[in-house]
């Protein structure tokens, strides 16, 4: 039984399917930025006499999501008219799921070990989106226009919608979730999960449980664009509701709005009117039967599940789980750590040079992995270079600079900043350390008459020898001429 009072929170999302086209038409899904109505169509406007025609692209993508989720796909599924008026929605209905959804069941996991939970999921159905409406104020808000613009580029763009159960306990979990899912349909490669672009929108219900152990009633929160407002938003809300029951009073389900700006949420009418969509199945398409295979074949093409590949990497590497975490939040850079281990890189090496170097110089750039210059196999021979003590991590980070900047490979970049490629040994290596044993003539006398039992002063030669030779030279065979050269 829950607590009395404890939150309970179920979200339902939806994630823009990455598709070229529309769900039911050839247009192109490519909105955001383009001339208002151009990607527009008579099956996306509703004129009448057009008919739908399922993407069989869109099905695709669902089935391996909801494949990735564990959910029971259905073999018949089909769709529902949603009935409503709103200018942004010119059939006057949405073409949704209602009774035979794409998917049920399933759940996601999140948290790591102790912290382990699996969220279920109720479902996964493929819906259209609907156009946008430009309101004229200059703060976009309807209340201050004086008249609206219609935009329906967006009308008819592929959206599955993912709804949990209602057992997510905190706003940090609903948080972990939404990035779960998220780093999800990027893995799969069926959305872009973009919470700014509204690729990845979040709807989020909330409640406290009742005295008697049941759930309370819910308020549903929209209007977060990004983990950190829905984390904020649901914050807010379940402090809200505490307080009206503490003072007695009831709380109203309604639909609130988030305000970022000023950090509250806010109801939109006063009183919730009852939604009667009149849903009723769309007499102009067929229903969705999967052929035999189509299922298997999504199956047998999906990529390792992130949690999972988390995972191998804290046991297989030995990572440490915030820096395998880091790591495969996105399938380019994970793909990238694989590659540099693959081509002969320390896992730990390549995940402390990738985490400071290269997240760095993605961030000054404001580029993805996938635009980075120095591909796995150039940054793979510098790591190793490190690990073989031929290069110190200083002159190792000048090198890489010089390969980000210029576009080279590990070698060249030696080259060009004239630092002798490949380990100084021999007679070079001889040369530097007479110079060092030179210089630091009293060290030496030192060492030769026994005032240096702890070795302290041998470890400063060698470090000495090793700038010397800018990291070039193998830290063992420094130490064995060294204690040549100095006959103990
Ligand atoms: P509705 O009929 O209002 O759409 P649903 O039962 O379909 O409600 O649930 C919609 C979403 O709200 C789901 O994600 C579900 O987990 C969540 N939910 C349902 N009841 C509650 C509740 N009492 N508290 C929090 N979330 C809830
Ligand atoms: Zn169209
Ligand atoms: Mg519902």
């Amino acid at each position: 039984m829950r607590q009395p009072g404890s939150p309970v929170i179920g979200l339902e999302i939806h994630v823009q399917v990455a598709t070229e086209s529309k769900l039911f038409c050839a247009c192109s899904t490519d909105y955001i930025g383009a001339v208002p109505n151009t990607h527009v169509c008579p099956v996306c406007l509703g004129q009448p006499g057009s008919l739908p025609v399922i993407n069989g692209r869109v099905v695709e993508y669902a089935v391996r999501t909801a494949l990735a989720l564990g959910a029971r796909v259905g073999k018949s599924t089909r769709f529902h008219r949603k009935n409503y008026f709103y200018p942004d929605l010119p059939k006057a209905y949405q073409i949704s799921q209602y009774d035979r959804p794409l998917a049920e069941g399933g759940a996601l996991p999140i948290g790591e070990g102790e912290n382990r939970k699996e969220i279920p999921i109720t479902r996964l159905h493929l819906e259209e989106d609907a156009g946008k409406l430009v309101h004229s104020a200059a703060d976009g808000r309807l209340g201050h226009s004086e008249y609206s613009l219609v935009d329906y580029n967006r009308g008819g763009v592929p959206l599955m919608e993912i709804v949990s159960e209602p057992e997510i306990s905190t706003p940090a979990e609903a948080r972990e979730y939404v990035a779960t899912l998220r780093q999800l349909v990027r893995y799969l490669g069926v959305s872009d999960g973009d919470m700014e672009k509204g690729s990845l929108r979040v709807d989020a219900n909330v409640s406290l449980t009742g005295a008697d152990g049941k759930l309370g009633t819910k308020v549903e929160i929209k209007n977060m664009n990004s983990l950190r407002a829905l984390e904020r938003a649901l914050d807010y809300e379940i402090a809200r509701q505490a307080d009206l029951i503490r003072k007695g009073e009831s709380v109203r389900q309604e639909t609130r709005h988030w305000d970022d700006g000023n950090g509250l949420t806010c109801g939109t009418r006063g009183k919730e009117e009852a939604h009667d969509y009149r849903y009723f199945p769309e007499p102009d398409l067929p229903a969705l039967v999967l052929p035999d295979g189509f299922v298997e074949k999504q199956r047998d093409i999906m990529p390792e599940m992130p949690w999972i590949l988390k995972e191998r990497f804290v046991t297989d590497w030995g990572l440490s789980l915030q820096d395998a975490a880091v790591l495969t939040e996105l399938p380019g850079l994970s793909r990238y750590v694989e590659d540099c281990v693959r081509e002969g890189a320390d896992p730990q090496r390549a995940a402390n040079w990738i985490r400071t170097e290269v997240l760095r110089v993605l961030n000054e750039k404001r580029i993805g992995i996938e635009d980075f210059g120095v591909p796995a196999e150039n940054l793979s021979p510098l790591l190793v270079k490190i690990d073989r003590g031929e290069l110190s991590t200083t002159l190792a980070k000048t090198v890489f600079d010089r390969m980000v900047a210029e576009g080279l490979t590990a070698l060249e970049a030696l080259e060009k900043i004239g630092a002798p490629s490949g380990r100084l040994t021999g007679e070079r290596l001889r040369n530097v350390i007479e110079r060092v044993l030179e210089k630091e003539s009293s060290a030496v006398e030192e060492i030769k008459s026994g005032k240096d039992p702890k070795g302290k002063k041998r470890g400063f030669l060698c470090g000495q020898i090793m700038r010397e030779a800018r990291g070039q030279a193998d830290p063992e065979e420094v130490a064995k001429t060294l204690s040549r050269f100095l006959g103990c």
